[in-house]
């Protein structure tokens, strides 16, 4: 059957949320250098949306994990892959991701990179799926709320297809 996508977010809308994240960054890094770690591949189209609105110094590393298999069921393990950052320690590091769903990836990452005594470790995800949490995490940094549905567009993907759109959409299948 074909996926159906369904509109949930036009680009201006999450162009205003962007903004209002680069606001809150811009002033709370301000004298930090902050390291962002992006969390791949989601995070790509924000990440570069967002970076080019943070006038400040700072460096960009990226981090591939998995918790999602084939199509929109979570396996519910996460992994890292090869190739995670190693200079952490003493760093004010933000991550950025496109989506906080269970929560078991931010928990993850949050004890990955906790563990290399970073000077601040704080988390910012473009969207929040609430509903879905399994465990707590705290989100410093949160840009739209969305539904218990599985979302593409924006660099959200299901099975590699629908990152390029600039719209957010619920795909039912
Ligand atoms: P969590 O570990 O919080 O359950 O899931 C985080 C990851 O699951 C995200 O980085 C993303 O890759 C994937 N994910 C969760 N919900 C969605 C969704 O609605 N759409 C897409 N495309 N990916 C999702």
């Amino acid at each position: 059957m074909e996926p159906k996508l369904s509109p949930l977010f036009t680009k201006d809308e999450i162009a205003a949320a962007v903004s209002r994240l680069a606001a809150e960054i811009r002033r709370d890094y301000r004298d930090k250098n902050p390291l962002l770690i992006a969390v791949l591949k989601g995070s790509f189209v924000f990440l570069a949306d967002l970076v080019r609105q943070l006038n400040l110094p700072l460096e960009i590393e990226f981090v591939r994990l998995s918790s999602y298999g084939k199509g929109t069921e979570s396996s519910g393990r996460v992994r890292m892959a090869p190739g995670a950052p190693s200079q952490i320690k003493g760093r004010h590091v933000l991550v950025i991701e496109d989506i906080i769903d269970t929560g078991l990836t931010a928990a993850f990452l949050l004890d990955y990179l906790g563990r290399k005594k970073p000077a601040s470790l704080k988390y910012c995800s473009l969207t929040d799926k609430k509903e879905r949490r399994r465990v707590m995490v705290n989100i410093d940094y949160r840009g739209l709320t969305v539904p218990d549905k599985f979302i593409v567009g924006y660099g959200l993907d299901c099975d590699e297809k629908f990152r390029n759109l600039p719209d957010i959409y619920t795909l039912e299948q």
